[in-house]
């Protein structure tokens, strides 16, 4: 009896379940989902198997082939990171249902009111399920070294479309004694409701179990890839014309990666609050509408997505303590694609934006150095609150650091047979390690291994890229500190991600005049691009240039991505003197609260409590 995971009630003792089947019902004027599961074992089991929940309200469970209940019990008080474990006793089954019914506070969903819809006429729901959300919306051996084939049956209002992290089969009228318990069948078959069928026939973690359920349309914009969206046009082409080059970098993906094993890479643009950038759920991957830009930089985040379809959903982290080989080797390959079809500058750029965000996850991190590790141990700590840069760009640099070492043509045929060896598998660090030393003899005379993965802070051998538009950039920023603000031909071929890079490399607080000046000039604080305005605003925040703050309560208001959250949020609270800044920030939390994923409001209340 051990358990496998820091974050999930699953235990060594106890098989991991194969297949799930669901049924959901989902009543939009309660924000619940009705719900049967049906779970397979691979071989009978007798005696207890604990599954993770949370918020979630268990009605029954039963042997789906004789109807018998069989005992089970919810452990109390619910854990507060990991939930309450449903432990079920068997004996000699292979298979188990159980009725239940999921929580308006289902960490995992955020259910839309139509005003909080672009249309404004109909509810939309989505599903987060990193990092351990899944066990909110069902019972499940949530950890991601489970791996688990679903297949899923949703009742809708007719009006209502749905997307899945599966293939969706049909589309049709609710039939008759197919609600498996999920609700009664006067319910499920009532006039006005429609049922989607889905089946993902690949075993993925739960982690990237997902749907959205709204008024959704698409458009075509690939032989493997439709952009979804709220059925707007404005929205749907602005999205197709953003994301219109995503084929060529699938078949850069596959020529550096190996076969795409997915079919499809379709794509859903969500509503504003989605809380990332991006979530790799596999055949549909879900988006921050912030990444439309109109310049086709919305590409950068849609590669990382792509990436994930060999690092991270094909080859999974066993544990949230080597998160890095999810997100590690996914910067990597990220900046391997955009540099084929953007160019050797663009992903020097992103190079660098990405260490500046790690020199200042050092800091963040200063009292607790555990979390600049790479292998980390998170026993006891929410993933969502140690959420950071490091596992991606210090895994980055680790990875770049072999390349560097052995070449690239030898690192790029050590990644092909990484991901072959290993598909489909969940796998930690020393396993990733045992494999580079087995195919890289003596790499470990060469690099050391251990500073590297066990070590804190950023090992002496990672470098800053080397590339023309970075050193002027950064001299650029630093001669700013001297009170030059760059001239106009200096800055004309910029986008967002130089003015990014820009802003990064600034002094942390400078005076207000100069800030307004900059403003002034290039009307950084209205960008439509959120990196840049973000960027600007934090700035201004920590430099008390209170001219911005309505800008700031706008853009808290209009986005719930928590890259924006967290560090407007903090320059707010964090540090002395900042009285005013403090009730500014609880105001429109309070005020804009609603509108946040619900695992962006708990980050925002998370840093609350730490400074306030
Ligand atoms: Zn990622």
């Amino acid at each position: 009896m051990a358990p496998i995971d820091p974050h999930s009630f699953t235990d060594s003792s106890h098989p991991l379940a194969t297949h799930i089947s669901l049924s959901l019902f989902f009543d939009f004027s309660s924000s619940t989902i009705h719900s049967s599961a049906l779970l397979s074992l691979p071989t009978p089991h007798s005696g207890p198997i604990s599954l993770d929940t949370r918020s979630l309200s268990i009605n029954s469970v039963f042997d789906p082939l004789t109807k018998t209940p069989l005992p089970f019990s919810l452990s109390s008080p619910s854990d507060p990171i990991k939930g309450q474990s449903l432990t079920i006793s068997l004996s000699n089954h292979s298979k188990f249902s159980i009725i239940f019914t999921t929580s308006p506070s289902s960490s995992a969903l955020q259910w839309l009111s139509p005003p909080q819809t672009f249309n404004k006429s109909l509810p939309f729901v989505y599903t987060q399920c990193q990092s351990i959300h899944a066990r909110s919306v069902f019972p499940c051996q949530d950890t991601p070294a489970a791996r688990i084939c679903y297949s899923a049956r949703l009742n809708l209002p007719r009006q209502l479309f749905s997307v899945m992290s599966a293939r969706h089969v049909e589309r049709r009228a609710p039939g008759a004694g197919e609600a498996a318990m999920a609700c009664d069948d006067s319910m499920w078959c009532a006039e006005g409701r429609m049922v989607e069928e889905f089946v993902m026939e690949q075993p993925i973690p739960p982690y990237l179990f997902a749907f959205a359920v709204g008024e959704i349309g698409f458009r075509e914009v690939g032989p493997r890839t439709r952009v979804y969206a709220e059925a707007v046009p404005a929205v749907l082409d602005a999205a197709a014309r953003e994301f219109s080059g995503t084929e060529d970098m699938i078949r850069v993906g596959e020529g550096l990666f190996g076969p795409y094993e997915w079919e499809r890479f379709d794509l859903l643009v969500l509503p504003p609050s989605f809380p990332y950038g991006g979530m790799e759920n596999p055949r549909m991957v879900f988006l921050t509408p912030t990444v439309i830009k109109g310049d086709a930089s919305g590409a950068q985040v849609v590669a990382h997505e792509l990436a994930h379809s060999w690092t991270g959903n094909l080859i999974t982290n066993k544990t949230n303590d080597h998160f890095w080989l999810n997100e590690g080797f996914t910067t990597y390959a990220e900046r391997r694609i955009v540099e084929a079809v953007q160019g050797e500058d663009r992903a020097a750029l992103n190079i660098g934006i990405g260490w500046r965000g790690l020199v200042e996850e050092m800091e963040r991190f200063k009292d607790n150095m555990e979390f600049t590790k790479l292998k980390t141990n998170q026993e006891g700590v929410d993933p969502d609150d140690v959420y950071s840069q490091v596992p991606y760009e210090k895994g980055f640099q680790f990875l770049w650091r072999i390349e560097r070492q052995i070449g690239r043509p030898a690192f790029d045929d050590f990644l092909k047979k990484y991901i072959a060896t290993f598909k489909f598998q969940s796998i930690d660090t020393d396993m990733f390690l045992n494999f580079l030393k087995a195919n890289v003899p003596g790499i470990e005379n060469e690099i050391d291994l251990k500073l590297w993965t066990e070590g804190t802070g950023i090992p002496p051998d990672a470098m800053e890229p080397v590339s023309n538009i970075y050193t002027k950039i950064v001299s650029l920023a630093n001669e700013f500190k001297q009170g030059r603000m760059p001239r106009e031909d200096e800055v004309a071929d910029w986008h967002g991600q130089e003015w990014e890079l820009y802003l990064e490399n600034l002094p942390k607080s400078v005076e207000a005049s100069q800030l307004t000046a900059l403003d002034a000039h290039y009307r950084l604080a209205e960008s439509k691009d959120y990196e840049v305005k973000v960027g600007f605003l934090q700035l201004a925040i920590s430099s008390k240039c209170r001219d911005y703050y309505s800008e700031v309560e706008r853009t808290l208001k209009e986005v719930g991505r928590m890259k924006y959250l967290r560090p407007l949020y903090s320059a707010l609270v964090q540090g002395v003197g900042k009285e005013e800044e403090k009730v500014f920030a609880k105001r429109v939390f309070s005020e804009a609260r609603d509108c946040y994923h619900p695992i962006a409001q708990g980050v925002v209340e998370s840093i609350f409590s730490k400074h306030l």
